[in-house]
């Protein structure tokens, strides 16, 4: 193992998405690892329980399965641990839960992922957290937020729905500097993309359900911590009695596999298809990092390496009170997109942008907010579909 290890350090994206997570040695030689079901383990006698001397003691403290998943994500996130929870919402609400105490304050991004708030606006209330929001281009100025009980700032980039892009380095500087953590929920980049840790982030938090599972069957999350923040993040984790499922820690790891492959085709494709957009005239805007008309540009280029299958764009519409109507024949006259949640499967989706409960990061004014992830279908035949869709909405 510590051989393959040397060499998979330094491998390529692909190559190491092959063989992370499971050594084929470890388990008779099967590529891929045992999907261990199990409540009860062993101990060969009593006093090997008093303390425990064996690796493995209970399903709830982890499995192979889930192990291989979790060395798999580390060795992505460059985290000293990952936990696995049974959504990615859960991926944010735990590390909240985790690091934040009655009293304290935290700084979370306006153009969060939208159920994420709504644990803010709730829960996080009800335990005595002052959850405040922030402008996601705020850069240097979260400096004047930050308060002597500022424990945590969200982040999120780009951002949900809307696409901000947040200037990470700057953001983890100065709340460290002011004793305060710094989550990401870096989703939309996956860690091939973007790798938070390595930016300063403390806490690095994944819907694996997107892209890692891939598949749109799967609901999964991820958190990696870096050494310091790790020790609380497992306390916390073990505490509250949670656990990955041995089947979806499986299907994941599985996911990860051909995760760059795919990722390549939605970020080729979905690049493609928001430049045909922007030409059109039907189209006021199209919020796409990788476009050079989109504000976040050049944040987006200097800190990542990619872009993914999802977007938005504003379907030109100068009557707020018609935005909902052309949308909505937009929407329905689609045959190949599917209008549903969620995204980072295989094939196309299309909805109508939630943005309700922002304060600060507003859409835009000019249309009703179309987002958009791009499958692994044909773009020819997507942009087709696209059309069909225009040309019902311009009929509204
Ligand atoms: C979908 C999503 C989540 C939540 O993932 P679930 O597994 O659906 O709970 C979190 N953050 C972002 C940015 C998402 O898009």
């Amino acid at each position: 193992m510590s051989e393959k290890k040397d060499w998979l350090t330094g491998a390529g994206t692909n190559t190491k998405l092959c063989h992370i997570g499971h050594d084929p040695s470890s388990y008779h030689g099967f590529v891929n690892p045992p999907i261990v079901k199990a409540s009860t383990v062993l101990f060969a006698t009593a006093e090997s329980m008093d303390p425990p001397q064996q690796k493995y003691t209970y399903g709830t403290r982890g499995t192979p399965t889930t192990d291989a998943l979790c060395e798999a994500i580390d060795a992505l996130e460059g985290s000293a641990g990952t936990i696995i929870l049974p959504s990615g919402l859960a991926a944010i609400t735990v590390p909240f839960l985790a690091f934040l105490s009655h009293g304290d304050h935290a700084l979370v991004v306006d153009s969060v992922y939208d159920p994420a708030r709504h644990f803010c606006d709730t829960m996080l209330k009800r335990l005595g957290v002052e959850v405040e929001y922030y402008d996601p281009t705020i850069g240097a100025g979260i400096e004047a937020l930050i308060r002597p009980n500022t424990k945590l700032v969200h982040t999120e980039s780009p951002g949900s729905n809307t696409l901000e892009m947040q200037d990470i380095r700057i953001l983890t500087e100065i709340a460290h500097r002011h004793g305060a953590l710094v989550s990401m929920d870096n989703t939309w980049a996956t860690p091939l993309y973007f790798r938070p840790l390595d930016f300063g982030v403390d806490l690095s938090m994944q819907a694996s359900t997107k892209y890692p599972a891939g598949h749109s069957d799967i609901l999964m999350g991820t958190v990696s911590a870096n050494a310091a923040c790790w020790p609380t993040l497992k306390a916390a984790y073990g505490a509250m009695g949670l656990c990955g499922s041995a089947e979806d820690s499986y299907m994941v790891l599985r996911g990860l596999r051909t995760m760059a492959v795919r990722l390549a085709h939605h970020d080729r494709s979905a690049r493609e298809i928001a430049q045909w957009l922007e030409a059109r005239d039907d189209v006021a805007s199209v919020l796409h990092p990788a476009l050079p008309s989109f504000p976040g540009h050049a944040l987006w280029k200097r800190d990542f390496k990619g872009a993914s299958g999802l977007f938005s764009f504003v379907l030109a519409e100068n009557d707020p009170t018609r935005f909902k109507l052309r949308a909505h024949a937009f929407l329905n006259a689609l045959q190949i997109f599917g209008i549903g949640w969620s995204w980072g499967g295989y094939e196309s989706l299309a909805v109508v942008a939630n943005v309700g409960g922002r304060t600060i990061a507003k859409p835009p004014t000019t249309g009703p907010l179309i987002r958009l992830q791009i499958g692994l279908e044909d773009v020819v035949d997507l942009q087709a579909d696209l059309e069909r869709g225009f040309e019902a909405a311009a009929k509204v």
